[in-house]
Protein backbone atom coordinates (compact mmCIF):
# COMPACT_ATOMS: atom_id res chain seq x y z
CA UNK A 1 0.00 0.00 0.00
CA UNK A 2 1.57 3.45 -0.79
CA UNK A 3 2.02 5.69 1.99
CA UNK A 4 0.21 9.04 1.70
CA UNK A 5 2.45 12.04 1.12
CA UNK A 6 1.54 15.43 2.03
CA UNK A 7 -0.67 15.95 -1.08
CA UNK A 8 -2.69 13.08 -0.98
CA UNK A 9 -6.37 13.05 -0.70
CA UNK A 10 -6.45 10.64 2.60
CA UNK A 11 -4.64 14.69 4.26
CA UNK A 12 -7.46 16.93 2.42
CA UNK A 13 -9.59 18.50 5.84
CA UNK A 14 -12.45 15.84 6.97
CA UNK A 15 -15.46 18.47 5.44
CA UNK A 16 -13.49 18.05 1.83
CA UNK A 17 -13.09 14.10 2.06
CA UNK A 18 -16.44 14.13 3.17
CA UNK A 19 -18.07 16.15 0.18
CA UNK A 20 -16.11 14.19 -2.41
CA UNK A 21 -17.37 11.07 -0.46
CA UNK A 22 -20.44 11.95 -0.51
CA UNK A 23 -20.30 12.79 -4.22
CA UNK A 24 -18.57 9.36 -5.24
CA UNK A 25 -20.99 7.20 -3.28
CA UNK A 26 -24.25 9.21 -4.72
CA UNK A 27 -24.04 7.57 -8.04
CA UNK A 28 -23.49 4.16 -6.53
CA UNK A 29 -26.18 3.94 -3.96
CA UNK A 30 -29.19 5.85 -5.76
CA UNK A 31 -31.71 4.36 -3.97
CA UNK A 32 -31.93 3.51 -0.27
CA UNK A 33 -32.16 -0.04 0.13
CA UNK A 34 -33.65 -0.34 3.36
CA UNK A 35 -36.53 -1.55 5.15
CA UNK A 36 -40.37 -1.68 3.94
CA UNK A 37 -42.98 0.26 5.85
CA UNK A 38 -46.35 2.40 4.20
CA UNK A 39 -46.79 4.90 6.75
CA UNK A 40 -44.81 6.25 10.16
CA UNK A 41 -45.96 3.52 12.01
CA UNK A 42 -44.92 0.83 10.47
CA UNK A 43 -41.60 2.89 9.84
CA UNK A 44 -41.59 2.90 13.69
CA UNK A 45 -41.89 -0.78 14.28
CA UNK A 46 -39.95 -1.85 11.57
CA UNK A 47 -36.94 0.14 12.89
CA UNK A 48 -37.07 -1.52 16.52
CA UNK A 49 -37.53 -4.95 14.88
CA UNK A 50 -34.27 -4.07 12.85
CA UNK A 51 -32.34 -4.29 16.50
CA UNK A 52 -29.84 -7.41 16.12
CA UNK A 53 -31.30 -8.44 12.68
CA UNK A 54 -30.62 -7.80 8.97
CA UNK A 55 -33.37 -5.21 7.02
CA UNK A 56 -34.06 -8.15 5.11
CA UNK A 57 -35.45 -10.42 7.72
CA UNK A 58 -37.79 -7.31 9.36
CA UNK A 59 -39.00 -6.83 6.15
CA UNK A 60 -40.06 -10.94 5.60
CA UNK A 61 -42.05 -10.39 9.07
CA UNK A 62 -43.50 -7.41 8.78
CA UNK A 63 -46.28 -8.17 5.92
CA UNK A 64 -47.75 -10.55 8.17
CA UNK A 65 -47.46 -8.26 11.09
CA UNK A 66 -49.27 -5.11 9.70
CA UNK A 67 -51.63 -7.47 7.91
CA UNK A 68 -52.94 -8.63 12.05
CA UNK A 69 -51.85 -5.16 13.12
CA UNK A 70 -53.11 -2.74 11.16
CA UNK A 71 -52.69 0.14 13.83
CA UNK A 72 -51.14 1.16 17.10
CA UNK A 73 -54.47 0.92 18.55
CA UNK A 74 -54.68 -2.95 17.56
CA UNK A 75 -51.24 -3.69 19.24
CA UNK A 76 -51.87 -2.11 22.44
CA UNK A 77 -54.51 -4.38 22.93
CA UNK A 78 -53.11 -7.66 21.21
CA UNK A 79 -52.35 -10.45 23.10
CA UNK A 80 -48.47 -10.31 24.06
CA UNK A 81 -47.85 -14.20 23.12
CA UNK A 82 -49.22 -13.65 19.35
CA UNK A 83 -47.17 -10.70 18.84
CA UNK A 84 -44.63 -12.63 20.22
CA UNK A 85 -44.43 -15.30 17.94
CA UNK A 86 -44.83 -13.06 14.65
CA UNK A 87 -42.04 -11.28 15.42
CA UNK A 88 -39.96 -14.02 16.67
CA UNK A 89 -37.22 -14.80 14.13
CA UNK A 90 -36.04 -11.55 14.03
CA UNK A 91 -34.28 -11.93 17.50
CA UNK A 92 -34.44 -11.19 21.02
CA UNK A 93 -38.70 -11.38 20.35
CA UNK A 94 -39.96 -10.93 24.03
CA UNK A 95 -38.15 -7.87 24.47
CA UNK A 96 -38.99 -6.50 21.13
CA UNK A 97 -42.52 -7.80 21.50
CA UNK A 98 -43.08 -5.77 24.93
CA UNK A 99 -41.32 -2.21 24.05
CA UNK A 100 -43.79 -2.78 21.05
CA UNK A 101 -46.79 -2.89 22.54
CA UNK A 102 -46.01 -0.60 25.34
CA UNK A 103 -44.46 1.98 22.46
CA UNK A 104 -48.26 1.25 20.68
CA UNK A 105 -49.88 2.11 24.29
CA UNK A 106 -48.00 5.44 24.59
CA UNK A 107 -49.03 6.74 20.76
CA UNK A 108 -52.50 5.55 21.58
CA UNK A 109 -52.85 7.22 24.61
CA UNK A 110 -50.18 10.47 24.73
CA UNK A 111 -49.77 10.92 20.82
CA UNK A 112 -53.79 10.56 19.66
CA UNK A 113 -52.99 7.46 17.74
CA UNK A 114 -49.96 9.66 15.78
CA UNK A 115 -46.19 8.62 15.83
CA UNK A 116 -44.61 12.40 17.48
CA UNK A 117 -42.12 13.88 15.62
CA UNK A 118 -39.95 14.90 17.97
CA UNK A 119 -37.19 13.51 19.06
CA UNK A 120 -38.08 14.66 22.54
CA UNK A 121 -41.11 12.81 22.57
CA UNK A 122 -39.90 9.66 20.69
CA UNK A 123 -37.16 8.68 22.72
CA UNK A 124 -39.62 8.66 25.65
CA UNK A 125 -41.63 5.77 23.85
CA UNK A 126 -40.23 2.09 25.14
CA UNK A 127 -37.77 0.58 22.62
CA UNK A 128 -36.84 3.50 20.91
CA UNK A 129 -33.46 5.27 21.44
CA UNK A 130 -31.77 8.75 19.39
CA UNK A 131 -30.82 6.03 16.56
CA UNK A 132 -33.97 4.79 15.86
CA UNK A 133 -35.49 8.18 16.63
CA UNK A 134 -33.25 9.92 14.20
CA UNK A 135 -34.65 6.85 11.45
CA UNK A 136 -37.88 7.67 12.15
CA UNK A 137 -37.33 11.48 12.16
CA UNK A 138 -34.92 10.92 8.60
CA UNK A 139 -37.12 8.84 7.06
CA UNK A 140 -40.80 9.64 8.25
CA UNK A 141 -41.11 12.95 8.83
CA UNK A 142 -38.02 14.56 6.22
CA UNK A 143 -36.25 15.90 9.03
CA UNK A 144 -32.56 16.17 8.48
CA UNK A 145 -30.87 13.87 10.75
CA UNK A 146 -27.68 11.90 10.93
CA UNK A 147 -27.93 7.89 12.03
CA UNK A 148 -25.19 6.52 13.23
CA UNK A 149 -25.74 2.40 13.20
CA UNK A 150 -22.87 0.12 13.06
CA UNK A 151 -21.93 0.91 9.33
CA UNK A 152 -21.92 4.30 9.99
CA UNK A 153 -19.80 4.45 13.13
CA UNK A 154 -17.33 1.98 11.60
CA UNK A 155 -16.89 3.55 8.19
CA UNK A 156 -16.47 7.49 9.90
CA UNK A 157 -13.43 5.84 11.91
CA UNK A 158 -11.75 4.22 8.77
CA UNK A 159 -12.41 7.10 7.21
CA UNK A 160 -10.81 9.01 9.62
CA UNK A 161 -13.93 11.26 9.38
CA UNK A 162 -13.99 11.31 13.36
CA UNK A 163 -12.44 8.97 16.07
CA UNK A 164 -15.26 8.34 18.29
CA UNK A 165 -16.86 5.68 19.42
CA UNK A 166 -19.56 7.15 21.04
CA UNK A 167 -22.71 7.22 18.65
CA UNK A 168 -23.77 11.01 19.72
CA UNK A 169 -20.10 11.91 19.39
CA UNK A 170 -19.81 10.60 15.91
CA UNK A 171 -23.39 12.16 15.04
CA UNK A 172 -21.94 15.35 16.25
CA UNK A 173 -18.67 15.26 14.23
CA UNK A 174 -20.40 14.08 11.23
CA UNK A 175 -22.83 17.23 11.58
CA UNK A 176 -19.84 18.99 11.88
CA UNK A 177 -18.57 18.22 8.58
CA UNK A 178 -21.74 17.74 6.24
CA UNK A 179 -24.09 20.11 4.75
CA UNK A 180 -27.31 19.36 6.78
CA UNK A 181 -29.35 19.09 3.52
CA UNK A 182 -27.14 15.83 3.17
CA UNK A 183 -27.48 14.25 6.31
CA UNK A 184 -29.83 11.83 5.92
CA UNK A 185 -28.24 10.68 2.25
CA UNK A 186 -24.96 10.87 3.81
CA UNK A 187 -25.24 8.21 6.61
CA UNK A 188 -27.97 6.43 4.28
CA UNK A 189 -24.81 6.19 1.88
CA UNK A 190 -22.56 4.69 4.51
CA UNK A 191 -24.79 2.08 5.26
CA UNK A 192 -25.48 0.95 2.03
CA UNK A 193 -21.36 1.00 1.18
CA UNK A 194 -20.50 -0.83 4.45
CA UNK A 195 -23.08 -3.34 4.07
CA UNK A 196 -21.35 -3.97 0.36
CA UNK A 197 -17.87 -3.11 0.14
CA UNK A 198 -16.56 -2.25 3.96
CA UNK A 199 -17.89 -4.71 5.74
CA UNK A 200 -16.77 -5.60 9.13
CA UNK A 201 -14.59 -8.10 8.77
CA UNK A 202 -13.27 -7.96 5.49
CA UNK A 203 -13.34 -4.65 4.21
CA UNK A 204 -12.71 -4.72 -0.39
CA UNK A 205 -10.52 -1.91 -0.59
CA UNK A 206 -8.85 -3.09 -3.53
CA UNK A 207 -12.31 -2.90 -5.09
CA UNK A 208 -13.43 0.44 -2.90
CA UNK A 209 -13.61 3.91 -4.75
CA UNK A 210 -13.23 5.65 -2.08
CA UNK A 211 -9.94 4.02 -1.48
CA UNK A 212 -7.61 7.05 -2.15
CA UNK A 213 -9.52 9.40 0.16
CA UNK A 214 -9.23 6.98 3.08
CA UNK A 215 -6.68 6.30 5.42
CA UNK A 216 -8.66 3.06 6.39
CA UNK A 217 -7.90 3.65 10.23
CA UNK A 218 -8.07 0.11 12.01
CA UNK A 219 -8.55 -2.26 9.14
CA UNK A 220 -5.62 -3.98 9.29
CA UNK A 221 -6.72 -4.43 13.33
CA UNK A 222 -10.07 -5.46 12.56
CA UNK A 223 -9.70 -9.33 12.69
CA UNK A 224 -7.63 -9.24 15.75
CA UNK A 225 -9.80 -6.99 17.40
CA UNK A 226 -13.09 -8.70 16.76
CA UNK A 227 -11.81 -11.83 17.81
CA UNK A 228 -10.86 -9.88 21.19
CA UNK A 229 -13.97 -8.38 21.66
CA UNK A 230 -15.61 -11.98 20.66
CA UNK A 231 -13.92 -13.23 24.13
CA UNK A 232 -14.92 -10.09 26.28
CA UNK A 233 -18.40 -8.98 25.04
CA UNK A 234 -22.05 -10.53 24.49
CA UNK A 235 -24.20 -9.27 21.62
CA UNK A 236 -26.55 -5.87 22.49
CA UNK A 237 -29.64 -6.42 23.01
CA UNK A 238 -32.22 -4.08 21.67
CA UNK A 239 -32.51 -0.29 22.74
CA UNK A 240 -34.57 -0.24 26.27
CA UNK A 241 -34.44 3.63 26.83
S1 LIG B 1 -13.29 -0.57 1.95
FE1 LIG B 1 -11.23 0.04 2.61
S2 LIG B 1 -10.77 1.85 1.38
FE2 LIG B 1 -13.00 1.56 1.30
S3 LIG B 1 -13.83 2.81 2.97
FE3 LIG B 1 -13.51 0.74 3.77
S4 LIG B 1 -11.49 0.79 4.73
FE4 LIG B 1 -11.62 2.57 3.35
Amino acid sequence: MNQPTPSSPQRLPARKRARLINERLKPLYPEFEGLNYANRFQLLIAVILSAQCTDARVNRVTPALFARFPTPADIATCDIHELERLIQSTGYYKTKAKNIRAACNEIVHRFGGEVPGTLEELVTLPGVGRKTANVVLGLGFDTPRITVDTHVGRLSRRLGLTRHRNPLKVEQALAAIVPQEEWLHFSNRLIMHGRKVCSARKPRCEQCPLADLCPKIGVTNTATSRHKRKTTTTPRPPESE
